[in-house]
Protein backbone atom coordinates (compact mmCIF):
# COMPACT_ATOMS: atom_id res chain seq x y z
CA UNK A 1 0.00 0.00 0.00
CA UNK A 2 2.45 2.25 0.98
CA UNK A 3 4.96 1.09 -1.72
CA UNK A 4 2.35 1.59 -4.12
CA UNK A 5 1.68 5.15 -2.83
CA UNK A 6 5.13 6.00 -2.72
CA UNK A 7 5.69 4.68 -6.36
CA UNK A 8 3.12 6.74 -7.32
CA UNK A 9 4.28 9.83 -6.22
CA UNK A 10 8.13 9.50 -6.61
CA UNK A 11 8.20 10.27 -10.79
CA UNK A 12 6.71 13.50 -9.78
CA UNK A 13 8.91 13.48 -6.82
CA UNK A 14 12.03 13.12 -9.11
CA UNK A 15 10.78 15.30 -11.91
CA UNK A 16 9.93 18.25 -9.89
CA UNK A 17 13.22 18.06 -7.94
CA UNK A 18 15.00 17.47 -10.69
CA UNK A 19 13.91 20.49 -12.96
CA UNK A 20 13.53 22.63 -9.95
CA UNK A 21 17.05 22.19 -8.50
CA UNK A 22 18.47 21.88 -12.06
CA UNK A 23 17.56 25.26 -13.13
CA UNK A 24 19.31 26.67 -9.79
CA UNK A 25 21.74 24.41 -9.58
CA UNK A 26 22.73 25.65 -13.36
CA UNK A 27 22.63 29.37 -12.04
CA UNK A 28 24.90 28.43 -9.17
CA UNK A 29 26.89 26.37 -11.16
CA UNK A 30 27.49 29.04 -13.25
CA UNK A 31 28.65 31.33 -11.08
CA UNK A 32 30.79 29.11 -8.86
CA UNK A 33 32.83 27.85 -12.01
CA UNK A 34 34.14 31.52 -12.36
CA UNK A 35 35.44 31.26 -8.61
CA UNK A 36 36.49 27.70 -8.41
CA UNK A 37 37.52 25.97 -12.08
CA UNK A 38 36.96 22.01 -10.68
CA UNK A 39 36.15 20.25 -7.87
CA UNK A 40 39.61 18.47 -7.75
CA UNK A 41 41.37 21.99 -8.30
CA UNK A 42 39.78 23.21 -4.88
CA UNK A 43 39.79 20.95 -2.07
CA UNK A 44 36.37 19.86 -0.63
CA UNK A 45 35.14 16.50 0.55
CA UNK A 46 33.84 13.56 -2.02
CA UNK A 47 30.87 13.42 -0.57
CA UNK A 48 30.07 17.07 -1.80
CA UNK A 49 27.17 16.55 -3.54
CA UNK A 50 24.69 18.84 -5.33
CA UNK A 51 21.57 19.31 -3.73
CA UNK A 52 20.28 17.57 -7.10
CA UNK A 53 21.92 14.57 -6.38
CA UNK A 54 21.16 14.45 -3.11
CA UNK A 55 17.87 14.41 -3.77
CA UNK A 56 18.15 11.87 -6.14
CA UNK A 57 20.18 9.42 -3.43
CA UNK A 58 16.98 10.21 -0.96
CA UNK A 59 14.60 9.49 -3.11
CA UNK A 60 16.09 6.02 -4.80
CA UNK A 61 16.84 5.22 -1.01
CA UNK A 62 13.43 5.11 0.15
CA UNK A 63 12.17 3.65 -3.37
CA UNK A 64 14.97 0.48 -2.85
CA UNK A 65 13.30 0.25 0.96
CA UNK A 66 9.54 0.76 0.00
CA UNK A 67 9.58 -1.07 -3.23
CA UNK A 68 12.37 -3.51 -3.89
CA UNK A 69 13.14 -4.93 0.18
CA UNK A 70 9.69 -6.35 0.90
CA UNK A 71 10.19 -8.64 -2.34
CA UNK A 72 14.16 -9.46 -2.20
CA UNK A 73 13.91 -12.65 -0.95
CA UNK A 74 10.94 -13.78 -3.24
CA UNK A 75 12.85 -12.88 -6.16
CA UNK A 76 16.10 -14.76 -5.07
CA UNK A 77 14.07 -17.45 -4.02
CA UNK A 78 12.60 -17.75 -7.35
CA UNK A 79 15.79 -16.78 -8.79
CA UNK A 80 13.50 -14.32 -11.11
CA UNK A 81 12.56 -10.49 -10.89
CA UNK A 82 9.30 -9.56 -9.90
CA UNK A 83 8.06 -8.37 -13.38
CA UNK A 84 6.44 -5.38 -10.70
CA UNK A 85 9.73 -3.93 -9.36
CA UNK A 86 10.91 -3.61 -13.00
CA UNK A 87 8.07 -1.26 -13.96
CA UNK A 88 8.32 0.75 -10.99
CA UNK A 89 12.06 0.68 -11.56
CA UNK A 90 10.74 2.60 -15.20
CA UNK A 91 7.76 4.47 -13.68
CA UNK A 92 10.31 6.55 -11.58
CA UNK A 93 12.76 6.87 -13.74
CA UNK A 94 15.43 4.68 -12.97
CA UNK A 95 15.85 3.12 -16.35
CA UNK A 96 17.22 6.54 -17.93
CA UNK A 97 19.19 8.44 -15.88
CA UNK A 98 21.12 10.15 -17.69
CA UNK A 99 19.14 10.34 -20.58
CA UNK A 100 17.86 13.15 -22.15
CA UNK A 101 14.67 14.74 -21.02
CA UNK A 102 13.65 14.46 -24.71
CA UNK A 103 13.58 10.75 -24.49
CA UNK A 104 11.88 10.63 -21.35
CA UNK A 105 14.91 10.15 -19.22
CA UNK A 106 15.55 11.64 -15.85
CA UNK A 107 18.96 13.91 -16.72
CA UNK A 108 21.02 12.92 -13.97
CA UNK A 109 24.43 13.48 -13.80
CA UNK A 110 26.76 10.22 -13.78
CA UNK A 111 27.35 11.13 -10.14
CA UNK A 112 23.61 10.44 -9.38
CA UNK A 113 23.32 7.65 -11.70
CA UNK A 114 26.11 6.43 -9.50
CA UNK A 115 24.61 7.20 -6.03
CA UNK A 116 21.27 5.26 -7.54
CA UNK A 117 23.20 2.00 -8.38
CA UNK A 118 24.97 1.96 -4.76
CA UNK A 119 21.52 2.99 -2.85
CA UNK A 120 19.58 -0.13 -5.00
CA UNK A 121 22.55 -2.64 -3.70
CA UNK A 122 22.38 -1.40 -0.20
CA UNK A 123 18.72 -3.27 -0.81
CA UNK A 124 19.27 -6.16 -3.18
CA UNK A 125 22.59 -6.25 -5.48
CA UNK A 126 20.82 -7.85 -8.45
CA UNK A 127 18.25 -4.83 -9.02
CA UNK A 128 21.22 -2.71 -8.86
CA UNK A 129 22.54 -4.92 -11.76
CA UNK A 130 19.73 -4.64 -13.57
CA UNK A 131 20.06 -0.90 -13.02
CA UNK A 132 23.55 -0.56 -13.50
CA UNK A 133 23.70 -2.65 -16.46
CA UNK A 134 20.61 -1.13 -18.37
CA UNK A 135 22.08 2.45 -17.56
CA UNK A 136 25.23 2.25 -17.66
CA UNK A 137 25.97 0.33 -20.37
CA UNK A 138 23.37 0.15 -22.92
CA UNK A 139 21.95 3.29 -22.95
CA UNK A 140 25.78 5.04 -22.07
CA UNK A 141 26.38 3.64 -25.51
CA UNK A 142 23.42 4.48 -27.70
CA UNK A 143 23.56 8.30 -25.99
CA UNK A 144 27.08 8.38 -26.69
CA UNK A 145 26.66 6.83 -30.41
CA UNK A 146 23.38 6.42 -31.51
CA UNK A 147 21.93 8.43 -34.54
CA UNK A 148 19.48 10.97 -33.66
CA UNK A 149 16.97 8.03 -34.61
CA UNK A 150 18.31 5.73 -32.99
CA UNK A 151 18.21 7.68 -30.15
CA UNK A 152 14.14 8.69 -30.65
CA UNK A 153 13.52 4.69 -31.27
CA UNK A 154 15.53 3.28 -28.55
CA UNK A 155 16.54 5.91 -26.04
CA UNK A 156 12.97 6.62 -25.33
CA UNK A 157 11.48 2.72 -25.11
CA UNK A 158 14.81 2.03 -22.73
CA UNK A 159 13.72 5.00 -20.75
CA UNK A 160 10.04 4.00 -20.27
CA UNK A 161 9.14 0.33 -20.45
CA UNK A 162 11.86 -1.54 -22.32
CA UNK A 163 14.77 -3.57 -20.38
CA UNK A 164 18.38 -3.35 -22.52
CA UNK A 165 21.25 -5.95 -22.75
CA UNK A 166 24.61 -4.97 -23.59
CA UNK A 167 26.36 -8.22 -24.92
CA UNK A 168 30.26 -8.75 -25.74
CA UNK A 169 31.21 -12.31 -23.73
CA UNK A 170 31.20 -15.78 -25.61
CA UNK A 171 32.17 -18.97 -24.63
CA UNK A 172 35.87 -18.36 -25.57
CA UNK A 173 35.86 -14.41 -25.03
CA UNK A 174 35.47 -13.89 -21.57
CA UNK A 175 38.90 -11.38 -20.10
CA UNK A 176 39.76 -11.51 -23.71
CA UNK A 177 36.90 -10.36 -25.08
CA UNK A 178 37.90 -9.36 -28.25
CA UNK A 179 38.68 -12.86 -29.46
CA UNK A 180 34.49 -12.98 -30.27
CA UNK A 181 33.50 -15.04 -33.01
CA UNK A 182 29.82 -13.80 -33.82
CA UNK A 183 29.42 -12.58 -37.10
CA UNK A 184 27.48 -10.10 -38.89
CA UNK A 185 27.85 -10.46 -42.79
CA UNK A 186 27.43 -7.47 -45.33
CA UNK A 187 24.00 -8.51 -47.60
CA UNK A 188 23.97 -4.46 -49.01
CA UNK A 189 20.98 -3.20 -47.24
CA UNK A 190 21.66 -5.08 -44.37
CA UNK A 191 23.81 -7.50 -41.70
CA UNK A 192 23.00 -10.95 -41.15
CA UNK A 193 24.37 -12.05 -37.21
CA UNK A 194 25.15 -15.55 -36.31
CA UNK A 195 26.48 -16.64 -33.41
CA UNK A 196 26.22 -16.35 -29.63
CA UNK A 197 27.03 -14.84 -26.33
CA UNK A 198 27.50 -15.88 -22.83
CA UNK A 199 26.31 -14.22 -19.47
CA UNK A 200 24.60 -11.59 -20.21
CA UNK A 201 22.90 -9.46 -17.63
CA UNK A 202 19.24 -8.64 -18.19
CA UNK A 203 18.99 -10.90 -21.06
CA UNK A 204 15.99 -12.95 -19.72
CA UNK A 205 13.23 -9.65 -19.68
CA UNK A 206 14.98 -7.79 -22.44
CA UNK A 207 14.10 -6.78 -25.92
CA UNK A 208 16.90 -4.21 -27.05
CA UNK A 209 19.97 -5.45 -27.10
CA UNK A 210 23.74 -3.97 -28.08
CA UNK A 211 25.74 -6.44 -29.96
CA UNK A 212 28.60 -7.03 -30.59
CA UNK A 213 29.88 -8.83 -33.56
CA UNK A 214 32.95 -8.92 -36.16
CA UNK A 215 32.04 -7.56 -39.57
CA UNK A 216 35.60 -8.63 -41.24
CA UNK A 217 37.52 -11.41 -39.45
CA UNK A 218 40.36 -10.49 -41.39
CA UNK A 219 41.04 -7.33 -39.42
CA UNK A 220 41.10 -8.84 -36.26
CA UNK A 221 39.66 -6.86 -33.33
CA UNK A 222 39.27 -3.80 -35.79
CA UNK A 223 36.32 -5.42 -37.88
CA UNK A 224 34.18 -5.64 -34.22
CA UNK A 225 31.23 -3.05 -34.56
CA UNK A 226 28.36 -3.09 -32.65
CA UNK A 227 24.64 -3.10 -33.32
CA UNK A 228 21.78 -2.07 -31.97
CA UNK A 229 19.43 -5.24 -32.58
CA UNK A 230 15.68 -5.90 -31.40
CA UNK A 231 14.39 -9.83 -29.87
CA UNK A 232 11.42 -10.24 -31.77
CA UNK A 233 14.42 -10.32 -35.09
CA UNK A 234 15.53 -13.89 -33.60
CA UNK A 235 17.75 -13.21 -30.36
CA UNK A 236 16.99 -16.21 -29.01
CA UNK A 237 17.17 -17.04 -25.36
CA UNK A 238 19.27 -20.54 -25.44
CA UNK A 239 19.65 -21.11 -21.73
CA UNK A 240 19.07 -19.18 -18.79
CA UNK A 241 21.53 -19.79 -16.23
CA UNK A 242 21.63 -20.36 -12.48
CA UNK A 243 23.75 -18.76 -10.44
CA UNK A 244 25.90 -18.36 -6.90
CA UNK A 245 24.93 -14.85 -6.75
CA UNK A 246 22.69 -11.86 -7.78
CA UNK A 247 20.28 -14.85 -8.53
CA UNK A 248 17.25 -12.43 -9.70
CA UNK A 249 19.15 -10.78 -11.89
CA UNK A 250 18.75 -12.82 -15.39
CA UNK A 251 22.17 -14.38 -16.55
CA UNK A 252 21.39 -15.78 -20.11
CA UNK A 253 23.01 -17.57 -23.57
CA UNK A 254 22.10 -16.18 -26.61
CA UNK A 255 22.19 -17.72 -30.12
CA UNK A 256 21.97 -15.73 -33.22
CA UNK A 257 20.72 -17.59 -36.10
CA UNK A 258 20.94 -15.55 -39.26
CA UNK A 259 19.01 -12.75 -37.39
CA UNK A 260 18.31 -9.92 -40.48
CA UNK A 261 19.82 -6.50 -38.66
CA UNK A 262 18.88 -3.59 -41.36
CA UNK A 263 22.17 -1.46 -41.77
CA UNK A 264 20.46 1.82 -39.59
CA UNK A 265 21.09 -0.50 -37.04
CA UNK A 266 24.92 -0.02 -36.58
CA UNK A 267 25.77 1.56 -33.55
CA UNK A 268 28.54 4.36 -34.29
CA UNK A 269 31.30 3.49 -36.86
CA UNK A 270 31.83 0.08 -38.46
CA UNK A 271 34.58 -1.64 -37.39
CA UNK A 272 34.98 0.93 -34.17
CA UNK A 273 33.24 -1.56 -31.78
CA UNK A 274 35.93 -2.63 -29.63
CA UNK A 275 36.85 1.58 -29.16
CA UNK A 276 33.55 1.89 -27.38
CA UNK A 277 33.43 -1.60 -25.36
CA UNK A 278 36.68 -0.19 -23.91
CA UNK A 279 35.31 2.98 -23.49
CA UNK A 280 31.97 1.76 -22.18
CA UNK A 281 33.60 -0.73 -19.91
CA UNK A 282 35.93 1.63 -18.25
CA UNK A 283 33.14 4.10 -17.23
CA UNK A 284 30.77 0.82 -16.34
CA UNK A 285 33.22 -0.02 -14.09
CA UNK A 286 32.68 2.45 -11.69
CA UNK A 287 28.79 1.52 -11.47
CA UNK A 288 30.02 -2.12 -9.93
CA UNK A 289 32.35 -0.39 -7.59
CA UNK A 290 29.11 1.52 -6.27
CA UNK A 291 27.47 -1.96 -6.57
CA UNK A 292 29.80 -3.51 -4.43
CA UNK A 293 30.06 -0.58 -1.98
CA UNK A 294 26.38 -0.84 -1.50
CA UNK A 295 26.41 -4.87 -1.23
CA UNK A 296 29.32 -4.33 1.40
CA UNK A 297 27.48 -1.49 3.50
CA UNK A 298 23.99 -3.52 3.26
CA UNK A 299 25.29 -6.02 5.01
CA UNK A 300 27.08 -4.39 7.75
CA UNK A 301 23.77 -2.59 8.73
CA UNK A 302 21.61 -5.59 9.06
CA UNK A 303 24.77 -7.55 11.03
CA UNK A 304 26.25 -4.13 13.75
CA UNK A 305 22.50 -3.43 14.27
CA UNK A 306 21.78 -7.09 15.48
CA UNK A 307 24.74 -6.55 17.48
CA UNK A 308 23.06 -4.13 19.75
CA UNK A 309 20.14 -6.92 20.29
CA UNK A 310 21.93 -10.04 20.67
CA UNK A 311 22.88 -10.32 24.36
CA UNK A 312 26.00 -13.26 25.23
CA UNK A 313 27.48 -13.68 28.83
CA UNK A 314 24.67 -11.27 29.60
CA UNK A 315 25.67 -8.06 27.49
CA UNK A 316 25.20 -7.33 23.70
CA UNK A 317 27.58 -8.37 21.48
CA UNK A 318 28.42 -4.63 20.59
CA UNK A 319 29.65 -4.31 23.95
CA UNK A 320 32.62 -6.31 23.51
CA UNK A 321 35.78 -5.02 22.32
CA UNK A 322 36.95 -7.48 19.98
CA UNK A 323 33.54 -7.00 17.83
CA UNK A 324 33.93 -2.95 18.25
CA UNK A 325 37.38 -3.25 16.58
CA UNK A 326 36.67 -5.72 13.67
CA UNK A 327 33.60 -3.14 13.01
CA UNK A 328 35.53 -0.22 12.72
CA UNK A 329 37.86 -2.04 10.40
CA UNK A 330 35.42 -2.75 7.80
CA UNK A 331 34.22 0.59 8.12
CA UNK A 332 37.23 1.94 7.08
CA UNK A 333 37.78 -0.47 4.64
CA UNK A 334 33.69 0.57 3.19
CA UNK A 335 34.57 3.90 3.60
CA UNK A 336 38.14 3.61 1.22
CA UNK A 337 36.17 2.16 -1.51
CA UNK A 338 33.42 4.70 -1.41
CA UNK A 339 36.12 7.54 -1.54
CA UNK A 340 37.83 5.46 -4.36
CA UNK A 341 34.35 5.15 -6.01
CA UNK A 342 33.18 8.83 -6.03
CA UNK A 343 36.75 10.07 -6.75
CA UNK A 344 36.51 8.13 -10.05
CA UNK A 345 32.89 9.27 -10.82
CA UNK A 346 34.43 13.01 -10.44
CA UNK A 347 37.23 12.53 -12.33
CA UNK A 348 35.08 11.02 -15.39
CA UNK A 349 32.30 13.39 -15.31
CA UNK A 350 34.91 16.93 -14.89
CA UNK A 351 36.66 15.21 -18.09
CA UNK A 352 39.64 13.86 -16.13
CA UNK A 353 41.82 10.43 -16.91
CA UNK A 354 40.13 8.01 -14.60
CA UNK A 355 40.58 5.01 -15.98
CA UNK A 356 43.17 3.56 -13.96
CA UNK A 357 41.00 5.35 -10.83
CA UNK A 358 38.03 3.73 -11.75
CA UNK A 359 39.47 0.13 -12.14
CA UNK A 360 41.44 0.63 -8.84
CA UNK A 361 38.39 1.43 -7.18
CA UNK A 362 36.26 -1.58 -8.71
CA UNK A 363 39.29 -4.07 -7.60
CA UNK A 364 38.89 -2.36 -4.02
CA UNK A 365 35.42 -2.12 -3.55
CA UNK A 366 35.14 -6.13 -5.03
CA UNK A 367 37.44 -7.20 -2.27
CA UNK A 368 35.91 -5.27 0.31
CA UNK A 369 32.58 -5.94 -0.61
CA UNK A 370 33.85 -9.81 0.05
CA UNK A 371 35.26 -8.85 3.02
CA UNK A 372 32.76 -7.17 4.51
CA UNK A 373 29.88 -9.52 3.68
CA UNK A 374 31.72 -12.71 5.18
CA UNK A 375 32.18 -10.82 8.46
CA UNK A 376 28.86 -9.83 8.26
CA UNK A 377 27.70 -13.77 8.57
CA UNK A 378 29.95 -14.48 10.94
CA UNK A 379 29.22 -10.98 13.48
CA UNK A 380 25.47 -12.50 13.06
CA UNK A 381 26.40 -16.25 14.01
CA UNK A 382 23.94 -18.76 13.33
CA UNK A 383 21.60 -16.29 12.24
CA UNK A 384 24.22 -15.10 9.54
CA UNK A 385 23.89 -18.48 8.24
CA UNK A 386 19.88 -18.31 8.19
CA UNK A 387 18.61 -17.31 4.55
CA UNK A 388 15.96 -15.05 6.57
CA UNK A 389 18.24 -12.44 7.64
CA UNK A 390 19.29 -11.65 4.22
CA UNK A 391 22.93 -11.55 5.26
CA UNK A 392 23.88 -14.78 3.74
CA UNK A 393 22.65 -13.35 0.51
CA UNK A 394 25.21 -10.35 0.74
CA UNK A 395 27.57 -12.74 0.77
CA UNK A 396 26.87 -14.76 -2.44
CA UNK A 397 26.39 -11.68 -3.89
CA UNK A 398 29.58 -10.37 -3.41
CA UNK A 399 31.37 -12.56 -5.48
CA UNK A 400 30.35 -10.98 -8.62
CA UNK A 401 32.08 -8.11 -8.05
CA UNK A 402 35.58 -9.60 -9.29
CA UNK A 403 34.08 -11.14 -12.01
CA UNK A 404 32.18 -9.10 -14.71
CA UNK A 405 32.82 -5.54 -16.29
CA UNK A 406 36.70 -7.17 -15.85
CA UNK A 407 38.00 -9.56 -13.11
CA UNK A 408 40.62 -8.74 -10.75
CA UNK A 409 43.14 -9.43 -12.66
CA UNK A 410 42.13 -7.54 -15.57
CA UNK A 411 41.81 -4.20 -13.40
CA UNK A 412 45.56 -5.07 -11.99
CA UNK A 413 46.42 -5.34 -16.13
CA UNK A 414 44.82 -1.97 -15.75
CA UNK A 415 46.56 -0.10 -13.41
CA UNK A 416 49.83 -1.63 -13.75
CA UNK A 417 49.90 -0.55 -17.58
CA UNK A 418 48.75 3.19 -16.96
CA UNK A 419 51.74 3.08 -13.49
CA UNK A 420 54.34 1.40 -14.96
CA UNK A 421 55.67 3.89 -18.09
CA UNK A 422 55.57 6.40 -15.41
CA UNK A 423 58.81 4.97 -13.87
CA UNK A 424 60.71 4.61 -17.24
C1 LIG B 1 26.63 -12.98 -13.49
C2 LIG B 1 27.39 -12.53 -14.69
C3 LIG B 1 26.89 -11.51 -15.47
C4 LIG B 1 27.57 -11.10 -16.61
N1 LIG B 1 27.02 -10.13 -17.41
C5 LIG B 1 27.59 -9.87 -18.62
C6 LIG B 1 26.93 -9.00 -19.55
O1 LIG B 1 25.87 -8.43 -19.26
N2 LIG B 1 27.50 -8.80 -20.75
C7 LIG B 1 28.67 -9.41 -21.12
O2 LIG B 1 29.11 -9.18 -22.24
N3 LIG B 1 29.32 -10.24 -20.25
C8 LIG B 1 28.81 -10.48 -19.03
N4 LIG B 1 29.43 -11.34 -18.15
C9 LIG B 1 30.69 -11.96 -18.55
C10 LIG B 1 31.88 -11.48 -17.74
O3 LIG B 1 32.22 -10.17 -18.14
C11 LIG B 1 33.03 -12.48 -17.91
O4 LIG B 1 32.64 -13.65 -17.20
C12 LIG B 1 34.33 -11.93 -17.38
O5 LIG B 1 34.83 -10.93 -18.23
C13 LIG B 1 35.40 -13.01 -17.22
O6 LIG B 1 35.53 -13.78 -18.36
P1 LIG B 1 35.53 -15.40 -18.23
O7 LIG B 1 34.35 -15.76 -17.43
O8 LIG B 1 35.67 -15.96 -19.58
O9 LIG B 1 36.82 -15.70 -17.37
P2 LIG B 1 38.29 -15.98 -17.95
O10 LIG B 1 38.67 -14.87 -18.87
O11 LIG B 1 38.37 -17.38 -18.45
O12 LIG B 1 39.17 -15.84 -16.63
C14 LIG B 1 39.29 -16.88 -15.67
C15 LIG B 1 40.38 -16.47 -14.68
O13 LIG B 1 41.61 -16.30 -15.37
C16 LIG B 1 42.14 -15.00 -15.14
N5 LIG B 1 42.82 -14.52 -16.36
C17 LIG B 1 42.36 -14.56 -17.63
N6 LIG B 1 43.28 -14.02 -18.46
C18 LIG B 1 44.31 -13.62 -17.70
C19 LIG B 1 45.55 -12.97 -17.96
N7 LIG B 1 45.91 -12.60 -19.20
N8 LIG B 1 46.37 -12.69 -16.92
C20 LIG B 1 46.02 -13.03 -15.66
N9 LIG B 1 44.86 -13.64 -15.35
C21 LIG B 1 44.02 -13.94 -16.35
C22 LIG B 1 40.94 -14.14 -14.77
O14 LIG B 1 41.33 -13.02 -14.00
C23 LIG B 1 40.08 -15.12 -14.00
O15 LIG B 1 40.49 -15.16 -12.67
C24 LIG B 1 28.80 -11.72 -16.97
C25 LIG B 1 29.32 -12.74 -16.16
C26 LIG B 1 28.62 -13.15 -15.05
C27 LIG B 1 29.18 -14.29 -14.22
Amino acid sequence: MLASRLSSKLPQIARVSSSLTRQALARNYSAMKMAVPSISEHPTSLYAFTEEELMFKDTVARFAREVVQPRVQAMDDAEKMDTEVINAMFENGLMGLETEGEYGGAEASFTAAILAVEELAKVDPSISALCDIHNTLTNTMIRKWGTPEQKEKYLTRLATDTVGSFCISESGAGSDAFALQSRAEDKGDHYVLNGGKMWISNSGEADIFVIFANVDPSKGYKGITAFIVEKEWGVQIAKKEKKLGIRSSSTCVLNFDDVKIPKENVLGKVGDGYKYAIDSLNEGRIGISAQMIGCAQGAFDIAVAYSHERKQFGKPLSSYQAMQHQFAQVAVEIEAARLMTYNACRLKEEGKPFVAEAAMAKFKAAKVAEQATSYAVEWMGGMGFLRETGVEKFYRDSKIGSIYEGTNNMQLETIAKILLPKYK
